[in-house]
């Protein structure tokens, strides 16, 4: 039986001529916070979509709970709590007789079950107000406490932190820390922002043009963050020769037509900056730097940019 409570297995969307997600194998552990990232129209939706049975794969396979889910039961799905895309309620009625609805469809709660959900998203002070009159970070908060209300074991949350201030992202980011260490909860959540991924989840999966680039252990990718020096040079063709050639060096990158990276041998800068020097090449600055996770990012998915 496996630990991961999901599992892809080369999942794939198309519409029409589109291939939205593309033989994507994901697998999400018990316990943790997996965070799904890539840019706009990457797939994470469809993805999350393809989970939740609300869209139909075209091939490949989930497994949740180590269930077929197409033979999932309603009760596996009881035990999933979810926000896709933006939520929507019925305008005219507050949050409170919003979620009264959903829990009555829902069925069995905890008594408390709304004030919870509500209290936990600090939404209990604007319970009085129609959802119509909702801020976007009011709407956003009420989905997480439906998500959140009947206290699944699973939750997937697409972009929960939208239309959040910097306050509410801090609270929501704390809240599903503290649920996924204090209850257990498994949690598989999608941004297009790398430093809310970054600072949650356990494990992350890379998601660009419906493929999965990479799935990592996040201790693992900090690790891999190397330290290098930077050079500012009058030349840089002129300095890899030197670097090759003389000093037999090729850990190295350009980054543009003055600027070059050194990886390893950091504690001889300065013998390579006498030897650029020596050899006619000014450098106007030597830097000891460290690879950002978002430089690993942008070179992964070919030169653009996350977060
Ligand atoms: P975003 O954060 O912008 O929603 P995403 O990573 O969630 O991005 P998806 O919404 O899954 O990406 O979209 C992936 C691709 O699939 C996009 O190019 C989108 O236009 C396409 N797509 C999604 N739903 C449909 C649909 N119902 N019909 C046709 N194409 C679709």
């Amino acid at each position: 039986m496996s630990n991961y409570v999901i599992e892809t297995n080369k999942l794939t969307k198309q519409y029409r001529n589109q291939i939205s997600v593309k033989e994507l194998s994901i697998h999400v552990p018990r316990g943790k916070i997996y965070g799904l990232l890539g840019r706009n129209g990457a797939g994470k939706t469809t993805t999350m979509k393809m989970l939740l049975n609300l869209v139909q794969p075209t091939s490949g396979t989930i497994s949740i709970f180590n269930e077929d889910y197409l033979k999932c039961p309603l009760k596996t799905y009881r035990k999933i709590g979810a926000l896709i895309e933006t939520p929507c309620f019925y305008e005219n009625l507050t949050g409170t007789e919003n979620l009264k609805i959903l829990a009555r469809l829902r069925g069995q709660h905890r008594k408390d079950a709304i004030d919870y959900a509500l209290s936990i998203v600090g939404l209990d002070n604007g319970i009085h107000k129609t959802f119509g009159m909702y801020s976007l970070g009011m709407k956003q908060r009420l989905g997480i406490a439906a998500a959140i209300m009947h206290e699944p074991e699973v939750l997937i949350l697409d972009e929960p932190i939208n239309g959040l201030d910097p306050i509410g992202i801090h609270e929501i980011r704390n809240y599903l820390l503290q649920l996924c260490n204090e209850n257990g909860t498994t949690i598989l959540i999608s941004s297009h922002v790398l430093s809310e991924i970054e600072q949650i989840a356990d494990i992350i999966g890379v998601m660009h043009e419906g493929c999965l680039l990479e799935e990592t252990n996040m201790n693992d990718l900090h690790k891999r963050n190397r330290k290098y020096v930077e050079y500012e040079v009058s030349d840089v063709y002129k300095a890899t020769l030197i670097l090759e050639r003389k000093l037999q060096y090729n850990d190295y990158t350009i980054v543009d037509k003055h600027f070059i990276r050194l990886f390893s041998n950091i504690d001889d800068s300065a013998k390579i900056n006498s030897c650029f020097i020596e050899n006619g090449i000014a450098v106007t600055q030597v830097n000891i730097k460290e690879e950002k996770l978002e430089d690993y990012f942008s070179s992964l998915i070919g030169g653009g940019k996350i977060g």
